[in-house]
């Protein structure tokens, strides 16, 4: 498609069909809670309270996707103690965090 699209002419110069943004080009990034796995701490909610919540006696995220490059969500991640907190890139499926 991009080949008879671009000879159409209907891509722009970064290779997107003008007039429709690809989900590739948000640059969102997606936040889960594993809730089986969650201890409760309340770590994630310290690090980053507009983003998780405790419900139950467990997280769950306030704001998924996010704009990618927010830095408090990785950050809770990276400090969950039992790595129930996965943050990937909408677009790739690329892990952000935990950094292992
Ligand atoms: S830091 Fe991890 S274990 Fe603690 S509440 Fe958040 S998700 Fe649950």
């Amino acid at each position: 498609m991009t080949d008879a699209a671009n000879e159409a002419g209907l891509l722009d110069g970064e290779g997107t069909v003008a007039g429709r943004e690809s989900s590739e080009s948000k640059g969102c990034w997606r936040v889960t809670v594993d809730r089986e796995v969650c201890i409760g701490s309340g770590i994630c909610v310290g690090i980053a309270p507009d983003h998780f919540d405790l419900r139950l006696g467990r997280s769950q995220p306030l704001t998924d996707p996010v704009p990618e490059g927010t830095p408090q969500v990785a950050d809770a991640a990276d400090n969950c103690p039992v790595e129930a907190i996965t943050v990937h890139d909408a677009a790739t499926g690329l892990v952000i965090a935990p950094d292992l």
